[in-house]
Formats: C-alpha cells, sequence, structure tokens
C-alpha cells in the first residue's frame, strides 16, 4: 500500500451520541492507516464521511454547497436510505476503501429559479423541490413542460424530485421509484383535486432532465406559496414563475456493491 500521508479524509457527524462515539471509533482508525482527519471540513479532502440518517446526509451536502468530494453515509438514523454502512462495519469499509473496491457514482440534483416580481432566486436539491401553498389553502398553480401548458394544478401542491429523491416524499406520494443513474425528473402531485370545479392529473409523470417544468401561480396566489427544499422551507414575496430543471452539478457518492440499491431498496420498504 503505497503512504497515506496527506491524505485527507472529513468525518461529519450529526449531534446524536451515537454518531459521536462512531466519528471517534472512525477516526481512530483512519489515522492508524495514516489519514489525515481535520478538525473542520476541509475542502482538499478526498473523501466525506457523513455519519447520521438521510437528513444528516442531505444537510452535509447544503452546507457544504454541493462539493465534489465524493461521500460515503454510516448509517444511525431512522431510515439511511443514502447512508449504506452500517457502524459493525466499518473495518470491511476501510479495508475496501483503501484496496479500491468501489465506485463512484453520480447523483443527479435539481435546479429551481424562482422569479418573483423584483428579482430570482436560485435553489439546488438533492431530493426534491416542494411546491406547496402556505396556510394549509389549496394552491392553484399553472403547469407548463418545455413551454407547453400541462394543466391547472390545484390541491396541495406538487413535487419535483431528482431519482435519488424519488424513494423519499415522491414515493410517499404515490410517486415511481426512479433508478438513481436515470437523467430524469419527476412532477407528483400532492392530493390534486380531480372534481368539476377543478381538475388536475391524478399520478405522477417522469420528464426528461433536459426540458424545463415551469410552475406558475395564480396571480391571487403569488403571496401565499411555499417553496420546499430537500425539507427547508422558503417564502418569497410575488412570485411570478418556478423554472425547474435537471442541474448541470452533480455530487458524487461511493458505491462498494452494485447490488446496493435493490438490496437497500427490499431491506428498508418491505
Ligand atoms: P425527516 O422528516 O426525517 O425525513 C422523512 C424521512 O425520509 C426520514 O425517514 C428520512 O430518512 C427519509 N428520507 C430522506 N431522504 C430519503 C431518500 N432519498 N430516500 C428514502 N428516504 C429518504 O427529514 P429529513 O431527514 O431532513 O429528510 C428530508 C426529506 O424528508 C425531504 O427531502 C423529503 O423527501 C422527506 N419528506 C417526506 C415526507 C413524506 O414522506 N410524507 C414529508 C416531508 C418530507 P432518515 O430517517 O434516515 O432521516
Ligand atoms: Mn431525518
Amino acid at each position: 500500500m503505497s503512504s497515506n500521508k496527506n491524505r485527507i479524509i472529513n468525518i461529519i457527524s450529526n449531534y446524536n451520541a451515537e454518531s459521536k462515539k462512531i466519528a471517534e471509533v472512525l477516526s481512530d482508525k483512519l489515522r492508524k492507516s495514516k489519514f489525515l482527519i481535520p478538525e473542520k471540513y476541509n475542502k482538499n479532502a478526498e473523501l466525506n464521511i457523513c455519519i447520521g440518517g438521510d437528513g444528516a446526509f442531505l444537510r452535509a451536502v447544503h452546507r457544504n454547497n454541493f462539493p465534489n468530494i465524493p461521500f460515503v453515509g454510516i448509517n444511525t438514523g431512522h431510515l439511511g436510505f443514502f447512508q449504506e454502512i452500517l457502524p459493525e462495519n466499518i473495518d470491511e469499509f476501510i479495508d475496501n476503501y483503501l484496496n479500491m473496491n468501489f465506485t463512484i457514482e453520480e447523483i443527479s440534483l435539481v435546479d429551481a429559479d424562482i422569479c418573483t416580481r423584483d428579482k430570482c432566486f436560485f435553489l439546488t436539491a438533492v431530493n426534491e423541490i416542494v411546491v406547496k401553498g402556505t396556510k394549509s389553502k389549496v394552491v392553484h398553480l399553472d403547469v407548463f413542460i418545455d413551454g407547453n401548458h400541462l394543466e391547472k394544478f390545484s390541491g396541495d401542491g406538487v413535487i419535483v424530485s431528482t431519482p435519488v429523491g424519488s424513494t423519499a416524499y415522491n414515493f410517499s406520494s404515490g410517486g415511481s421509484i426512479i433508478y438513481p443513474t436515470l437523467q430524469t425528473l419527476q412532477l407528483t402531485p400532492l392530493s390534486p383535486i380531480s372534481s368539476k370545479a377543478y381538475r388536475s392529473l391524478p399520478n405522477s409523470a417522469v420528464i426528461p432532465g433536459n426540458i424545463v417544468v415551469s410552475i406558475k401561480p395564480e396571480l391571487r396566489y403569488e403571496n401565499s406559496i411555499l417553496v420546499i427544499n430537500d425539507g427547508v422551507e422558503f417564502k418569497y414575496s410575488n412570485i411570478e414563475e418556478i423554472n425547474l430543471t435537471l442541474s448541470n452539478r452533480v455530487i458524487t457518492k461511493v458505491n462498494f456493491d452494485k447490488n446496493m440499491y435493490w438490496n437497500n431498496l427490499k431491506s428498508k420498504f418491505l
């Protein structure tokens, strides 16, 4: 094995006591293998190890502004769909990492341009961007795909999900599971109303990632729209249009097992 001098690994842990304990054990083991484990997040690291659940992973990605450094997750959370290493398999993980028994997988992200009367704001999400109403009111939205008017949506809102986000909120809302390497977005309705008064598509649509999904709130709703980015709420005044598309940026994950996705799906959802 070549020298691990100057090889830096970030360990990003949530505040849960078990995660902190695992972070310490892991740091000791990696230091013994001559890795440098910085106290603070280091942009020159070769790997980000995130300890916690899916929420911890999502926060680590957002806080560090979608870094180029590959991620791997150790699950101490509830579900941990992104967090594929179990705490009891840390030694095996270190061996596989040192022996380069892994592939690097790209994770597509969704970008949203949110244009208000005065200016535009930009968001990126790993799982999804949700457009909902404030105060539990029905929202009325015009939805366009690639500039074509699709529907006047009425209901709780819509989810625009990435492939990795398809197993999250999208899945609970009746959306389909999309394999992570597919370049698509999924538009999924939240309690769509289909009545004599309003008609909305009852099921989700899977859309090529390179075309734009546009959502325009009806004029009287422009101030009662919530935009939710991976579970974090944003509120803007006078929203005119939200344009969503698969991002040019990606993040990467280390994958130690080519069957991981399907096994994970079965063990975490059935
Ligand atoms: P949270 O309230 O803990 O998340 C809800 C659940 O979703 C957790 O069990 C979480 O796993 C899991 N999860 C997150 N990303 C996932 C993915 N890509 N595939 C499968 N499961 C996933 O909040 P959070 O941990 O900060 O996660 C934010 C996400 O929660 C949002 O992006 C949204 O997708 C999801 N969410 C779901 C619903 C719903 O299903 N009705 C409603 C609101 C938000 P952990 O237990 O490991 O954290
Ligand atoms: Mn969580």
